[in-house]
């Protein structure tokens, strides 16, 4: 082991093993990793689908509006 100027000891986010900062990199989460923790991002991650307007549904079924229902003295009266 030689002595390198300007490196520091460090621990990796992910292991906590004590590396010199050197070996270790940072991820795409923003942690400082050894080499055997480092991974890349995953693709899916950039993977965005367009706005529902570009791509407008074939066929729709809404939800029907509520019926209320008023009971008065035992009576019913259904109000639309
Ligand atoms: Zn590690």
């Amino acid at each position: 082991m030689t002595l390198k100027l300007g490196q520091w000891n460090a621990i990796c986010d992910v292991c906590g093993f004590k590396l010199k900062s050197g070996k270790m990199r940072k991820r795409w989460d923003n942690m400082y990793v050894c080499d055997d923790d480092w991974e890349p991002r995953h693709p899916l991650d950039f993977v965005r689908t367009p706005p529902d307007k570009e791509r407008p549904l074939p066929w729709t079924r809404p939800e029907p509006y509520p019926v209320y229902v008023e009971v008065v003295e035992g009576d019913i009266i259904i109000e639309e």
